[in-house]
């Protein structure tokens, strides 16, 4: 589809050389002859209508702001009246009543939903291994993993299967992914886009977030998505970001936290960072080394405190209320019993016992209380950082992708692979991953970018001026 981004496709539309119809019909087809990949778990064929009503209004002038944008949409976000599987056989054939906020943003804004996405179950993991679809396989190489949790979403977009995608991040999910499959995803600041109709996992750290192929349409899906809302006690109200805005005014401060660049990581991910970081030019960049000294907590700490969330947020899944409920049981505790143990994956139930476990009476104080005071050091560790300097670049993952069933058998190998993207999560603070090329075997390989909260606007900035210098 011959347009490099949305500014340029409604131009096209609007000059009559493109039709929305036709680009939809693309798309649906695209996804189609791509089947193999296993990106989408719902695919909605009436958006073709959708697209020839939304064309009329463009061109009588009357369209929203992301007319004709087609956006893919993870399976833990709920849109009224379709399917919402969270890719588990708990919530078989369950469609919820409601449609999340970020979703009603953009359908009043005229955007198009193409489907919804393939993703860990209960957005749980980090190689779309765990679903009840079956796995998301990388369009890199098709043996390989797209990273997870939202592994469906990262690959509808690097596979141009529609413009743009939603994914949610708890500790991860959207940046690990952009990372194996060579796309923009950021995490937003915690509370600057409404929760309301995401799928909860642990409440304190989801948030919903962008997929994109550039910047700009990166940034025009996160404005369109952000702002406060009385349906999220958490959201938060946020300015507009203008991407030419405030470039290159002044010199831009860039952190290098040393324990991202140590033990673990890639010697091909660290050389093509170090490359990058040493063609910035001195008078629009300066380059600090500082530290975050708690990083080596930060994996044991999030699964200490997401788990526990998870294993409140999910109890209500018990077959009486939500989608699937196991047949045959004598007694109501059988029947609940039954019904989590046949609904839910391997792990999602690993999780629930362990977040159970961490928050029975006689651990509480040594696992869950101690987590939260942990949580606080994270957050001093980036106020510290934030201190020295405006943006912090580290590379997003440890690896470029892995083998499908490489870590699957070994769940701490697996949850290693977030040991760079969790601290934000842990601070509520926004990250961003840009893809900045391949290694020898032509995987993508992603750098993050963070800023303090809601300074959104900065990061973006930073990012839009060194990928001049990529
Ligand atoms: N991979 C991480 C996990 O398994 C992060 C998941 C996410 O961000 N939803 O918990």
């Amino acid at each position: 589809m011959e347009y490099n981004d949305y500014r340029e496709k409604i131009g096209l539309i609007k000059q009559g050389t493109l039709s929305l119809t036709s680009n939809v019909e693309g798309f649906l087809s695209r996804i189609e002859k791509e089947k193999h990949l296993n990106a989408f778990n719902f695919v909605f064929k009436d958006a073709v209508e959708r697209a020839s009503e939304i064309e009329n209004k463009i061109l009588e002038g009357k369209a929203g702001k992301a007319a004709g944008l087609v956006v893919a949409v993870k399976d833990n976000i709920s849109i009224k009246n379709k399917p919402l599987s969270c890719s588990s056989k708990i919530l078989e054939n369950f469609q919820p009543v409601y449609t999340a906020t970020a979703v009603q943003k953009l359908l009043d804004e005229d955007a198009i939903i193409i489907g919804k996405t393939n993703c860990d179950e209960f957005a749980m993991g980090s190689s779309n291994e765990n679903s009840a679809f079956g796995p998301v396989l990388n369009p890199y190489d098709n043996s390989r993993v797209p990273g997870g949790s939202s592994g469906g979403s990262a690959v509808a977009v690097a596979a141009n299967l529609c413009d743009v995608a939603l994914g949610s991040d708890t500790g991860g999910s959207i940046r690990q992914p952009a990372a194996f499959c060579g796309v923009y995803g950021l995490k937003p600041t915690y509370g600057r886009v409404s929760r309301y109709g995401l799928t909860a996992f642990a409440s304190s750290f989801d948030t919903i977030g962008p997929f994109a192929k550039n910047l700009n349409d990166l940034t025009l899906l996160l404005n369109i998505i952000s702002g406060y809302d009385e349906k999220d006690s958490t959201s938060q109200k946020s300015g507009e970001i203008n991407l030419t805005e405030n470039v290159s005014k002044s010199t831009i401060k860039i952190g290098l936290p040393k324990e991202y660049f140590g033990e673990g990581l890639n010697p091909e991910i660290k050389t093509r960072i170090e490359e990058i970081i040493n063609r910035l030019p001195s008078d629009n960049f300066e380059i600090i080394d500082i530290s975050l000294p708690h990083t080596e907590y930060a994996i044991a700490t999030y699964y200490i405190l997401t788990t526990a969330e998870a294993s409140s947020n999910l109890a209500r899944y018990d077959g009486v209320r939500y989608g699937f409920r196991s047949k045959d049981s004598a007694t109501l505790k059988d029947m609940y019993e039954n019904t989590r143990t046949e609904g839910f994956g391997k792990e999602v139930k690993r999780r629930i016992m362990l977040g159970t476990y961490v928050l029975s009476s006689g651990y509480y104080d040594a696992y869950y209380r101690k987590a939260q005071k942990a949580r606080r050091l994270f957050k001093e560790d980036f106020i510290n950082a934030f201190k020295q300097a405006d943006i912090l670049l580290t590379p997003t993952t440890p690896t470029t992708a892995f083998k499908i069933g490489e870590k699957s058998t070994d769940p701490l190998e697996m949850y290693l692979s977030d040991i760079y993207t969790t601290s934000a999560n842990l601070a509520g603070i926004p990250a961003l991953n840009i893809p900045v090329g391949f290694d020898a075997n032509g995987l993508p390989i992603g750098m993050q970018l963070m800023a303090p909260e809601l300074k959104e606007p900065e990061l973006l900035n930073a990012a839009y001026l060194i990928n001049k210098f990529l």
